[in-house]
């Protein structure tokens, strides 16, 4: 199948892709929020939603959900134009995702995350959902922590100093929207930001207090050298890893 979008499908060739079983949905829960003076406030939706499509390819018998787009953002509201919901308003977005498609006769729930925030409250959404659902498959993609460790091992391959790709508007996700959208990218307000190492005091200044308490201009990572060509290496790299986590945890059957 060309198009596996469901917002862009007809029921009747929804109906027919169900027939030929493709009973995987995949629901990808993104962000609108600041990303630097450099990256538009839609970086994670518009990477998530490549990275949903591609991950159906790879799966292939997989349609793919309408991004959420607007995620849990409240770390990123000091700065002006993010978006943030409420976390039982997230929730309930899910759920009311997956009650809909298990109606439609999807049989695998797979629930990928393009932003950090989202991973902890996706991965409780899961464990409530299973049980609601015996009948269903609901699995969560790569965990927040490996794609951490990603990054780190995509920062040496590349020669970069570590904390370039520190994971927000960094190298990594700067380059991956030079290759996908450079029209979204002002490369000549690309400079660095917070470049250290994510310790714990870190990461709960950056949750509770906003993350200008960390990085000024909102930046985690240093975007100032990235380029197409190395975002095409990282997205292939990180498309890689989810397939395998969610294709590992599709199979798992205890
Ligand atoms: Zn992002």
């Amino acid at each position: 199948m060309n198009n596996l979008k469901l917002e862009e499908m007809t029921w009747p060739e929804i109906e027919t892709a169900l027939e030929n079983g493709y009973r995987t949905v995949i629901i990808c829960a993104a962000s609108i929020e600041q990303h630097g003076p450099h990256l538009a406030q839609l970086a994670d939706s518009a990477i998530g939603e490549v990275s949903a499509v591609d991950l159906a390819r790879r799966l292939g018998n997989a349609l793919v959900a309408p991004v959420i787009r607007p995620g849990l953002s409240s770390h990123h509201m000091p700065l002006p134009g993010s978006l943030t919901l409420r976390p039982e308003i997230f929730t309930g977005l899910v759920e009311d995702y997956v009650t809909c498609y298990k109606t439609h006769g999807f049989k695998n729930i797979v629930l990928i995350s393009s932003h950090g925030g989202n991973f902890e409250t996706l991965d409780t959404i899961a464990v409530d959902l299973r049980s609601k659902y015996a009948d269903l498959k609901i699995v969560t993609g790569l965990p927040l922590d490996k794609l951490m460790e990603l990054l780190g091992k995509m920062e040496q391959e590349e020669n970069l100093p570590p904390g370039t790709c520190g994971g927000h508007a960094c190298d990594y996700e700067t380059s991956v929207m030079l290759a996908l959208y450079p029209q979204h990218v002002r490369t000549d307000q690309a400079k660095p930001g917070y470049t250290g190492r994510p310790t714990r005091e870190m990461l709960n200044r950056l949750y509770k207090e906003g993350v200008t308490t960390i990085s000024p201009t909102g930046v985690i990572g240093d975007p100032g050298r990235a380029s197409a060509e190395r975002g095409s290496r990282y997205f292939e790299m990180v498309q890689a890893a989810i397939h395998e986590a969610v294709k590992t945890a599709l199979a798992d059957n205890s």
